[in-house]
């Protein structure tokens, strides 16, 4: 009897994979299942170019699985809604008794997850859901008080003594499993296969060559990072143009890689060490805890999934509602130049450097006053990395609502930022093309450092007054 691997948005891999590897320690056989829900990705603003990358990975997986004799049938339907009865049908088809799959943490997904669970169990079958997203379960760790922790330095200090305690392991890509017949399986909605037609009705205008798919070239480009830029990565990642950070974030929020392997690649290149190593490494293995610390915010507080202010207080503050700030703050027309560079870099590659993610998001929060949430959302619809929990954590940290946030009067500057983090102005040309002739102390900030020759630029002016916002917002903050 075969046992199935549902195969989610988040695990399109094979290597280190553990609900696929738990699959085909329970059976000879195994099937692998996905589904393309559009209208439910539309709902969750799972961008475009994610999307399309997950589809490109899904058409390497299915080669890759059928060397493993593990067909792969993908269904397309239009929401969540219709999964566990197609689960059900597929089982009864091929006299399956256990399907697994790796846990997707947020509420609908729990949810989906739990309508699927007790279909089959009606039916005397059983949905196995498996931690495999972070590197420790999200509710592995909790404070002396029995409690999740809401400090990220306290969690880091217990995720290393728990790391050390009990080491992480990876799994290999399973042995070729056996084959068995499923020519004659029909369903109305399983698709032959992915074509690029099928890829192409997710309208993107990021060119898919900036993120070729797949785990292959996921654990390559892992590899390249670690030979070349892991021992600058402390001295290096705070500065856009130098594009110097791993770019795996898109790899690591479809599951093409393993955040463990990335972990324990990390840790053989710090002489084996998780902290007081090399420094440089140290610090990008503790952006891998960030992640982990994000997760288990997600599974111990909820409410973050339900559009809810991690700090409750905060729910009260009441944002402005000006839709022409949002239009200029999402086309890169703020007048302030890293900002509008970062927000079109984010158009264009689908990708955005952490270091102008914080800015632009307390650009939106502090000084548009606008609510957070939309922010969020509209990086989740262009983002290729989109993952809600970094995301959700991302934005409410800069928004001074989150968990172990930014307190609320420290606000970057943007234009100290520019001068600091872009002091050339390499970045704003590459992206602000129309700032291209400034010198290097005007580009930052070019109608006050040269207004007259800002006026000749086909440039917005600044949307907003930059020391009037800000004391704005310290106000509503202080007044809660
Ligand atoms: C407002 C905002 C929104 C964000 N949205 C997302 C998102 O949707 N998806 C996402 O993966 N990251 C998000 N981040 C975190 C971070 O910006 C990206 O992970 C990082 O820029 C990805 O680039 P990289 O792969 O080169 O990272 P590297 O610097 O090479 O870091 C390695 C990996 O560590 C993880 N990581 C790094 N920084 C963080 C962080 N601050 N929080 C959580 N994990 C981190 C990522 O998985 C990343 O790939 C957000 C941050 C902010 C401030």
């Amino acid at each position: 009897m075969p046992s199935i691997m549902w195969f989610r948005e988040t695990d399109i891999r094979m290597h280190d994979n553990t609900a696929l590897s738990a699959s085909c320690d329970q059976s000879q056989s195994v099937i692998g299942i996905f589904f393309i829900t559009p209208e439910t990705w539309a709902v969750h603003n799972i961008a475009p170019c994610r999307i399309q990358l997950m589809l490109r990975g899904l058409q390497l997986l299915e080669k890759n699985l059928a060397s493993r004799n593990i067909p792969l049938f993908i269904y397309k339907i239009l929401s969540y809604k219709e999964i566990p009865n197609i689960i059900l049908d597929l089982a009864n088809t091929f006299h399956v008794q256990h399907v697994f799959a790796n846990k997707q943490y947020e509420i609908n997904e729990l949810q989906r997850d739990q309508l699927v669970c007790s279909l089959l169990s009606s039916h005397e079958k059983k949905l196995h859901c498996l931690d495999d997203q972070s590197i420790l379960k999200p509710n592995q760790l909790k404070t002396g008080k029995g409690e999740y922790y809401t400090v990220f330095t306290p969690y880091k200090k217990a995720w290393v003594k728990h790391v050390l305690d009990n080491p992480i392991i990876s799994l290999p890509v399973p042995e070729k499993k056996q084959t068995f017949e499923t020519n004659n399986y029909q369903h109305p909605n399983l698709i032959k296969e992915i074509s690029s037609t099928e890829i192409e009705q997710f309208n993107s205008a990021v060119d898919p060559d900036l993120w070729p798919a797949g785990e292959k070239h996921a654990l390559k480009m892992l590899d390249t990072f670690l030979d070349e830029n892991i021992n600058k990565y402390k001295s290096t990642r705070d500065y856009p143009i130098l594009d110097k950070t791993s770019k795996l974030s898109a790899y690591l929020a479809t599951g093409m890689l393993s955040a463990r392997v990335c972990f324990l690649q990390a840790k053989s290149a710090n002489d084996n060490k998780i902290i007081d190593g090399n420094t440089e490494v140290d610090c990008w293995i503790s952006e891998l805890i960030w992640r982990d610390f994000y997760k288990q915010i997600l599974i111990s507080f909820p409410r973050v999934c339900k559009d809810r202010a991690f700090k409750q207080e905060t729910d009260k503050l009441v944002w402005h509602n000006n839709n022409e700030h949002f239009e200029a703050w999402k086309n890169g027309q703020t007048g302030f130049p890293l900002v509008d560079a970062a927000m079109r870099q984010l158009k264009k590659t689908g990708w955005m450097h952490n270091r102008l993610r914080m800015l632009t998001a307390m650009f939106l929060s502090k000084f548009l006053w606008l609510d957070w949430r939309k922010g969020e959302a509209y990086f989740m619809q262009h983002l290729i990395d989109g993952d809600f929990a970094s995301n959700n954590g991302g934005w409410q940290w800069s928004a001074s609502t989150g968990t172990d946030a930014a307190p609320y009067f420290r606000i970057f500057n943007p234009t100290t930022q520019s001068e600091r983090f872009d002091s050339d102005g390499a970045f704003i040309k590459k992206y602000c093309p129309e700032l291209a002739s400034l010198d290097k102390k005007t580009i930052h900030n070019p109608y006050v450092y040269a207004p007259e020759k800002a006026k000749k630029l086909d440039y917005p002016k600044p949307i907003i007054d930059y020391k009037s916002t800000r004391a704005y917002a310290i106000e509503q903050f202080k007044a809660l």
